[in-house]
């Protein structure tokens, strides 16, 4: 789904030039073909199996209503990416905020299948396949490779990273590793003969439908959109203005998909609808669309040898859109499963989120939900749109020189810096900008100092205070203080914005809670009563009382303030859980801890008296930045190894 492509063909609107069967589909009438809408399991597939009513109907008041046999499923998908080249920040972004969202729905407890993958068939991959001196398949099979590398460990790169561990154990580069951190459940390639399967069968519905003809079309067409184009769109010369090559005049007979036929549902359903696309001003968007005419779009080229043959056609292959999208229902099916849409459907079909770029926005919004209904299908629960990113306020490119490599960035800076900086600073749904700069100072300021420092410097006072152990349940400590309060509040408020897909507001509302950290450890300065307590145990002999009471005082901030740690840890563990997971451990608990933990975790009580923290060792490093020479921020270990400070990361 490549995001030049979609971008233009949002104003393509194919005009067949003669419908050859147009009197048939159109005699059989809407009304009968289109029963069927989100969330509710299309009637045929109700009788055949059992599993598909574990999904609530929510039509008819007077239906009965189903009791779900087993747990719905949080169904989330990124788009799937087109291979014409490897992973770029676009796509990087749009899985990090995916990625985010699947572990807060694990954290509250729901089954998530969390859908990625890649959009492997049509012209330019067979050309792009050819410079390279490859066939299809094989630059296929690289450039799929290298997105699963870049969005999670693998195993040659665990061993990279365990050998470094092992080298530079001291520097603590655990972090130092080259991949998201992306805990996908499914990735579907659309090379995959289930997928295969799965189109062809949705194709042969919709046929059955009466919704696809055959017509002649003739116009300019943009190979690298790999679209049609309205003249009107043009730049001189006929150039597409995505690629600023110019458009080759091309005629074809192909089939069609009767998109006009939908125009009236669609706009029904989007009043009756609302969040079916979000942010709200995308719907105002989706809906300016319809209202100005659907026409139907052609869904297979005769030209394209690369793609999947039209079922009773094999001159024909099946238009890239019309075959990608499809993706999101055939991940679905499980190895050694039945190939078929019905057991694809069962698994968790309607998607609960699609989350895509805006330029895409079009085929999600419009030609798929129209797709769906026509093979009787179910319509996702909601198509989310974000917006761009430039970098240095400038809109980025290859010929401008100016793109961001996300495997560059995850290698300089660690996957909690990258998913942190876009996910905090970016708000999602509009368009955001990156500079190196801002990117060091946030996550510095952030993490290195708001969040890090204040774990580290509680650490060190209660060991060496307290032996590094807890005196009190946390609970007991928070008792009659409204410090516990505003943290409540506070995890609330992280909670909402999560539930509303506002990613960078759920970030603030954690940050607020270690501000409130700070201003309590600098308004209680444990540090001072200790340095009293100290004082005052040198007359220990006469005031015993008053020692003691400096120490309990002490020790309560302490617990208070690795509470807060602790449930910061869990709140923001989906934005960077690599981080979290260092922060648990540094409370003394084990990584099954940290990978069980729920949002539950976030209810103040978790520490225990007698509990004991792990050696404190900072949890985020500091970037330097040492390419100007002009340090950001200041290294406070001038003496750490020569290795850490090529990756730009030295120890706060
Ligand atoms: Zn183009």
């Amino acid at each position: 789904m490549a995001a030049g492509r979609a971008l233009l063909s949002s104003q393509n609107g194919l005009a067949a030039v003669a419908p050859l069967s147009s009197i048939g589909y159109r005699a059989r009438g809407l009304a009968s073909s289109l029963p069927l809408l989100r969330r509710r399991c299309p009637s045929a597939f109700v009788s055949s199996s059992a599993r598909c009513c574990s999904r609530p109907h929510s039509e008819g008041a007077g239906e009965r209503v189903m009791k779900p046999e087993k747990e719905e499923a949080f169904v989330l998908t990124t788009p799937l990416y087109y291979v014409n080249a490897p992973p770029h920040m676009g796509s990087a972004y749009t899985t990090i905020a995916a990625d985010a969202i699947a572990r807060f729905q694990r954290l509250l407890g729901k089954k998530v299948i969390f859908i990625t993958g890649t959009d492997e068939h049509g012209e330019k991959i067979a050309a792009a396949a050819e410079a390279s001196g490859r066939s299809p398949r094989e630059h296929c099979d690289t450039i799929s490779q290298s997105y699963r590398i870049l969005w999670r460990e693998v195993k040659f790169i665990t061993i990279v990273v365990l050998i470094k561990e092992q080298v530079l154990y001291d520097a603590s580069l655990s972090y130092g590793s080259n991949y998201l951190d992306i805990a996908y459940d499914k990735f579907i390639r659309t090379t995959d003969s289930k997928h295969e399967a799965i189109v062809k069968e949705f194709y042969s519905r919709v046929l059955n439908n009466g919704d696809i003809y055959r017509a002649d079309y003739e116009g300019l067409y943009c190979v690298n959109c790999e679209e049609y184009k309205d003249e009107k769109e043009l730049l001189e010369n006929n150039c597409c203005p995505m690629h600023l090559k110019p458009c080759v005049r091309r005629k074809e007979d192909n089939y069609f998909f009767a998109l006009s036929k939908y125009q009236k549902t669609l706009e029904d359903y989007l009043t009756s609808n609302p969040d079916f696309v979000k942010p709200l001003f995308r719907l105002n968007e989706v809906q300016g669309w319809i209202k100005s005419g659907l026409r139907d779009f052609s869904i297979s080229r005769s030209s394209v040898e690369w793609g999947i043959p039209v079922p009773n056609d094999d001159k024909q292959t099946i238009y890239v859109w019309f075959d990608a999208l499809l993706g999101y229902v055939s991940a679905l099916l499980e190895e050694g499963e039945q190939t078929n849409l019905e057991q694809a459907v069962c698994s968790g079909w309607p998607a609960s989120l699609h989350l895509i770029g805006k330029d895409i926005l079009r085929f999600h919004a419009v030609y798929w939900p129209a797709m769906l209904l026509s093979a009787g299908l179910s319509v996702p629960n909601m198509v989310f749109g974000h917006g761009f990113l430039t970098k240095d306020g400038m809109k980025m490119g290859k010929s401008l020189g100016n793109t961001l490599e996300p495997k560059d960035l995850v290698q300089r800076f660690g996957a909690d810096a990258v998913r942190y900086f876009f996910l905090r600073e970016v708000e999602f749904g509009n368009d955001g900008d990156y500079s190196e700069d801002r990117f060091i100072n946030i996550v510095n300021a952030h993490l290195a100092n708001t969040i890090g420092n204040l774990l580290n410097r509680t650490l060190g006072l209660l060991k060496k205070n307290c032996q590094s152990m807890l005196a009190f349940d946390s609970i007991v400590s928070a008792e009659g203080n409204s410090f516990k309060d505003s943290v409540d509040q506070l995890v609330e408020k992280a909670k909402y914005h999560y539930e509303n897909l506002s990613l960078s507001s759920a970030c603030e509302s954690v940050l607020d809670i270690a501000n409130a950290g700070n201003l309590y450890m600098d308004e209680r300065a444990p540090w001072s009563l200790f340095k009293q307590g100290g004082a005052s145990s040198e007359m220990a002999a006469k005031a015993s009382f008053e020692t003691g009471y400096f120490h309990l005082c002490i020790q309560l901030d302490l617990v208070m303030i690795l509470e807060v740690m602790r449930i910061i840890a869990t709140a923001l563990s989906p934005i960077t859980p690599s981080l979290c997971s260092r922060i648990y451990s540094q409370l003394g608990f084990s990584k099954e801890q940290f990978e069980a933990a729920t949002w539950d975790d976030t209810k103040w009580g978790g520490l225990k008296a007698g509990q004991i923290m792990a050696e404190p060792k900072p949890v985020f490093a500091r970037i330097e930045n040492i390419d100007d020479g002009n340090e950001v921020v200041q290294n406070k270990n001038k003496d750490k190894k020569k290795a850490s400070r090529r990756q730009g990361l030295v120890e706060a």
